[in-house]
């Protein structure tokens, strides 16, 4: 069973514990939020629009080139010259748009001619441009664009219906006529590069989307090319923002997971840019240091408990210690004494075994005070005290009860024996070599003994006990005497 005491130590505990816990963990709590929100932000607002902004200059670094070189084309005078001159030896325009492939390392080059319609291209084989065909409608459309030049996407009929980005320049003759149109085409894998590496070196999903939502180009992780972003799970709720908008950011939720997304408009390609982050990724560092913390919180606490438990202990002994120990003896002082007697009570130990009580006083101390001081009169307590604990059982209770008198407890003893056991005591101390110098006195000491009655309480002891050694002092001192009856009655009365 717990004593007062001991729930009282693992009270202090649990509230230090408690508050530990509430500080480290709201603290964390609150400033894991933070750092999630202040993330969060960051993410959206700033690292996201940079990469698609990055991704955009990419896109428009490389299509500059392209786009240069399709106006160095429509502005070569061989071309115009061997337009005007009839288009005679088609093999002259197939070595020059093949140099210019070579030159500039571009997928394919190109020239319509509008007087024939032919299509002639680097590695030669002609074909006709027809206005009932699907495939040549951006011809139709350039050739009546005010704006000089046209980047258009679309699939390569030359080359396997790859899918190529086209510069489309228009070719004016010298009085500003309308001679065709003439440039070169990009390989769709130099965007699918830059979407890769953005990818890779980033951890997000990077994809183009057309006017319509479409995906056209992507990387790992985003959705499948050909798919709309209008039907796909979770960004299908953005859908019409994001087409909306020439750019933004967004969010969106799909299977339980927070998407974070950036988008912006390319008018060149005439595609979005995407941009996509897995919200849970972003945080999965900062995840990882609140863990971390936790468990730093939960050593911290349990170190922390440890110590206070170990010091309320310490201290607890020391204090119990303290309130039960008389200092100049060293003994139990008559704390102990009433928590000893409390238990004795208690435990009905009383009723099934012995005991007796001595109570010891000093003969006439006040002279041994008056002749040799106090300091003298201490050494002499301190020495019966020492020659009673000696004369004693290990198990016997000695305690100061005040002054110059010290009450004892021996345990399974009965009157007989308590007398034996006070009688020897009382010679030892006689014969000690404690002789009080002036006159060669002797210390003596007169001891009063009761033993334990059946319903006896404390009181009725000490009150016995008392009275015998009253009796001793009376008989003359240095002796020993027991309590003689009256009974009960008489003495609940005195
Ligand atoms: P009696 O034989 O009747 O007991 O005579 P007594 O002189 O011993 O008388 P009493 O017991 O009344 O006096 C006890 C004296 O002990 C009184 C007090 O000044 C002294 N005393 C009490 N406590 C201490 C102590 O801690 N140190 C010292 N030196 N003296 C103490
Ligand atoms: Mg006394
Ligand atoms: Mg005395």
């Amino acid at each position: 069973m717990l004593h007062a005491n001991d729930w009282l130590r693992l009270r202090l505990i649990a509230v230090v514990v408690c508050l530990l816990v509430a500080g480290f963990g709201i603290t964390n709590v609150i400033s894991y939020n933070n750092a999630a929100a202040i993330l969060k932000s960051t993410i959206l607002h700033n690292e996201l629009p940079l990469t698609g902004s990055n991704i955009y200059s990419e896109v428009q670094a490389d299509l500059i080139r392209p786009v240069f070189v399709s106006s160095v084309m429509a502005n070569d005078t061989f071309l115009k010259d061997w337009l005007l001159g009839g288009e005679k030896d088609p093999e002259q325009v197939v070595r020059y748009l093949d140099a210019i492939r070579a030159k500039y390392g571009v997928f394919t080059s190109f020239v319509v001619s509008d007087a024939t319609r032919r299509y002639y291209h680097f590695r030669g084989g002609e074909r006709v441009v027809s206005s009932d065909s699907a495939d040549d409608v951006w011809y139709f459309r350039d050739r009546s664009m005010t704006a000089p030049y046209e980047i258009n996407i679309d699939y390569d009929e030359s080359s396997n219906r790859t899918v190529t980005i086209f510069v489309n320049y228009r070719l004016v003759g010298y009085d500003g006529r309308f001679l065709g149109i003439t440039g070169v085409g990009l390989n769709i894998e130099s965007v699918r590069n830059i979407v890769e590496r953005y990818h890779n070196n980033f951890q997000r999903n990077v994809y183009f989307l057309t006017r319509a939502g479409e995906v056209t180009v992507t990387s790992d992780g985003g959705p499948k090319t050909g798919e709309t972003i209008a039907t796909l799970p979770g960004i299908s709720t953005i859908a019409s923002r994001i087409l909306g908008s020439s750019e933004g950011q967004y969010e969106y939720i799909r299977d339980g997971e927070t998407y974070l997304l950036d988008t912006r408009f390319i008018p060149e390609l005439g595609w979005y840019v995407v941009v996509e982050q897995r919200q849970a990724d972003a945080m999965a560092g900062l995840w990882h240091g609140f863990i971390t913390n936790l468990w730093i919180g939960f050593a911290i606490i349990l170190v922390t408990a440890t110590v206070v438990a170990w010091v309320v202990t310490l201290y607890h002994r020391r204090l119990s210690l303290l309130a039960t120990t008389d200092k100049l003896t060293g003994l139990a002082n008559r704390q102990a004494f009433d928590d000893t007697m409390l238990r004795l009570e208690r435990s009905g130990r009383r009723t099934s075994r012995p005991f007796a009580v001595l109570l010891l006083d000093i003969d006439l101390f006040k002279r041994i005070n008056d002749t040799l001081g106090h300091l003298r009169g201490d050494e002499v307590i301190r020495s019966v005290a020492q020659h009673t604990v000696a004369t004693l059982r290990r198990t016997d209770f000695v305690c100061r009860w005040g002054g110059e008198e010290l009450i004892v407890v021996a345990y399974d003893c009965d009157l007989d024996e308590a007398v034996r056991l006070a009688e020897t005591l009382r010679a030892g101390i006689e014969m000690a070599p404690l002789r009080t110098p002036d006159d060669g006195t002797r210390v003596t000491v007169s001891i009063g003994i009761t033993a334990w009655r059946t319903d006896d309480t404390i009181d009725r002891i000490l009150a016995r006990v008392d009275r015998a050694l009253y009796q001793a002092k009376r008989d003359g001192r240095n002796c020993v005497r027991v309590a003689t009856p009256p009974t009960f009655p008489a003495e609940a009365a005195a």
